[in-house]
């Protein structure tokens, strides 16, 4: 392994997900449903596939139909207008969208801004793409995480190139507001800096609302938006993601997206096109059934001697081991099977200043009520 990737060997999603296999645990680990999709959006797949539409290389930028259908998603749900010939790219999932955005935009020695704690592709992608990460940390406040923006204003320098955000946040479940985005956007635009936002959870929000950063004053040209329809369709599996932005920066995506997989996934692109066009109930549903999911977990885990912050959004909920008397999620983690068949991710894996990560251990809730119930059984053994 280069040097570039040395210290990142293999991903703790991967690592736990296996650890759960072969020891038989409940997997609140890696975040993917344990229930697919909606029927007819796979049976939507299976036409697909059978009248041989998207069976050869779909186009570059992805089929025209969900270019389309992503387009007035944006502005069904977001009020955003996109041009779905020159400002929307079709990718292999999230990863991808994030991994061309950054080799495609950022140069070597630039300086990337990362929530931390912050997803873990985040730091191998800005690595790849030769930049540096500047971690601004979301501290957790009186039960709450929050980003304190005078830490960002004071990580930009010079040398900064863009900001990567997230919102609604893995692994915090914190969502940003109208108040905290603003300020971001006018920091933005004064200091001439792109934003990447990751809004893969955008119909996860479970108090409050999801704002694009993109809607905000000087934005709209300056904004890479990912999405993906592994979390908002429980299809995770079928890694189909996208990009709106302003044509130039689709364009500057798209010539590092051409060389990572040039295109993916043709049938199912024609499948997510309808399934972006679900009415409402379908939208309203999926987050109502994960927020009623997020109360049970945090219920069980309140009540078995964790300290819980109440994810606002997302499939997670974080939470602070120290009150059971232990103070090292990793090793919390890599005893938790043997002690009571229950797989979860220590977040310090998530920082760079892996000291302030150490006590908090993220649970995945995106899973059968059954299967929380007995993890919640389960759990409360532990004290
Ligand atoms: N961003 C975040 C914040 C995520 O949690 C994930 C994991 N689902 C991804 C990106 C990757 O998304 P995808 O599966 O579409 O590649
Ligand atoms: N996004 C998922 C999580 O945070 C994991 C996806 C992956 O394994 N790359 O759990």
């Amino acid at each position: 392994l280069n040097r570039r990737l040395a210290e990142f060997g293999t991903t703790i999603f991967a690592e736990m997900s296996a650890l759960a296999a072969a020891t038989g645990s409940i997997n609140l680990g890696q975040g993917f449903p344990d229930t697919d999709g909606p029927e007819e959006i796979r049976e939507a797949a299976v036409r697909a596939l059978r009248d041989g539409r998207g069976n050869q290389y779909p186009p570059g930028p992805g089929v025209p139909e969900l270019r389309t259908a992503v387009a007035e998603h944006q502005r069904r749900f977001h009020g955003l207008s996109f041009d779905p010939d020159t400002e929307v790219l079709i990718t292999a999932g999230a990863t991808e969208a994030i991994a061309a955005a950054l080799l495609a935009l950022v140069e070597p020695g630039d300086e990337v801004i990362a929530l931390e704690p912050y997803y873990d592709s985040y730091a191998a992608c800005i690595a790849m793409a030769g930049g540096r990460r500047v971690p601004v940390t979301l501290r957790p406040v009186d039960g709450v995480y929050r980003l304190d923006l005078d830490e960002l204003r004071d990580a930009v320098t010079d040398r900064t190139r863009l900001i990567l955000l997230n919102t609604p946040h893995n692994p915090t479940g914190t969502v940003l507001g109208r108040e905290q985005l603003a300020a971001i956007a006018e920091l933005a635009v004064e200091r001439d800096l792109l934003v990447v936002s990751d809004e893969v959870y955008e119909h996860l929000v479970f108090d409050g609302e999801h704002l694009p950063i993109a809607s905000f004053p000087g934005m709209r040209e300056r904004t890479i938006t990912i999405s993906s329809a592994g979390k908002t369709f429980s299809f995770t599996g079928w890694k189909v993601g996208w990009i709106t932005a302003a044509p130039a920066l689709v364009s500057a995506v798209r010539s590092a997206k051409q060389y990572l997989t040039y295109v993916s996934a043709g049938p199912f692109q024609y499948a997510i096109a309808e399934a972006l066009r679900l009415p409402d109930s379908y939208f309203d549903g999926l987050r109502d059934e994960l927020r009623a999911k997020r109360d049970l977990l945090s219920t069980g885990l309140t009540d078995a001697g964790f300290a819980v912050y109440r994810p606002a959004g997302t499939y997670f909920v974080t939470t602070d081991i120290r009150p059971l008397g232990e103070s090292d999620g990793f090793a919390f983690c890599r005893t938790l099977p043997e002690r009571c068949g229950v797989v979860t991710i220590p977040n310090a894996v998530f920082y760079d200043h892996r000291e302030q990560g150490a006590p908090f251990v993220r649970f995945a809730f995106c899973k059968r009520e059954s299967v929380l119930k007995e993890a919640v059984e389960r759990l409360s053994k532990l004290r």
